[in-house]
């Protein structure tokens, strides 16, 4: 579904951030981008929703060349959470949500009926949170908020970049959890970027290892463990 095509990232300044990068991620994958800082993961991730153009080589999602989806489209169709979650402060949890269907322009019984479904799904009670304003959450319930909103539009692929890694150890163990029964009820394309190993073999379907910009290993969690 997302196939990278010997694709190079040069920026500006010369430095080579991805290098000669191959790979395919299946349709409802969770799949894992690892590597130490600076390896590339970042670059990898934001070219898929083009926040960065690719050098050289092509990716094609469903076949087609990303450069070939009209980039609006590509933008709903990829939802994107961030390890800093920007909710609008002066708006409620239900306003951050439904601020991405409100824009395609959905009916508004459609949107609160949505905006509790979403909740349902990221673990936070609906009548308790929906009027709440960011500040009267804490750091991982922000984070599901975050995840609710790119979930919203009900994009068939999603990015993840750090998303768990500014939380203290406890929250963060709980949402790796509730994240896994979220990708089996989700049923999506995820695209998942970490520098902790520990996060990509409990989450992962398949993870890939980067270095320097380039793909080192590429298997399942049990490969991983097997022939590390
Ligand atoms: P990671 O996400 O694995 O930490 P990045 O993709 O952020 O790695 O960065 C890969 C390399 O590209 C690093 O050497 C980084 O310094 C460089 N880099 C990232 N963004 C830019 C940019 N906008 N301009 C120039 N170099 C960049
Ligand atoms: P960088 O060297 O930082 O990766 P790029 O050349 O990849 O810069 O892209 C520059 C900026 O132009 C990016 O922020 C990207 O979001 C934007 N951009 C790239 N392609 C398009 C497009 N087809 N339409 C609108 N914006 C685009």
């Amino acid at each position: 579904m997302i196939t990278f095509q010997d694709v190079t990232k040069t920026y500006e300044d010369g430095t080579t951030a991805v290098q000669s990068f191959n790979l395919e991620i299946k349709e409802g994958e969770f799949f894992v981008l690892i590597g130490p800082s600076g390896c590339g993961k970042t670059t990898t991730l934001k070219m898929i929703n083009r926040l960065h153009n690719v050098t050289n080589g092509d990716i094609l999602i469903d076949g087609k060349s990303i450069s070939d989806h009209n980039i609006h489209e590509l933008r709903w169709n990829i939802g994107y959470v961030l390890q800093q979650i920007a909710l609008f402060p002066h708006m409620t949890i239900e306003e951050n949500i439904s601020i991405v269907p409100e824009l395609k322009s959905w009916k508004k019984g459609d949107i609160s009926k949505r905006v509790d479904e979403l909740l349902d799904l990221v673990g936070l009670e609906p009548s308790t949170y929906k009027k709440r304003k960011p500040s009267e959450l804490s750091g991982g319930q922000q984070q599901r908020v975050g995840v609710a909103r790119a979930l919203a539009a009900n994009p068939p692929i999603i990015l993840m970049d750090e998303p768990f890694s500014a939380l203290d150890p406890i929250s963060r163990e709980q949402l790796q959890q509730d994240f896994l029964s979220l990708k089996k009820k989700i049923q999506k394309t995820i695209v998942f970027v970490t520098h902790d190993m520990n996060e990509a073999l409990t989450l992962g379907d398949r993870i890939c290892l980067m270095k320097d910009g380039e793909a080192v290993q590429v298997g399942t969690p049990e490969e991983f463990v097997n022939n590390p």
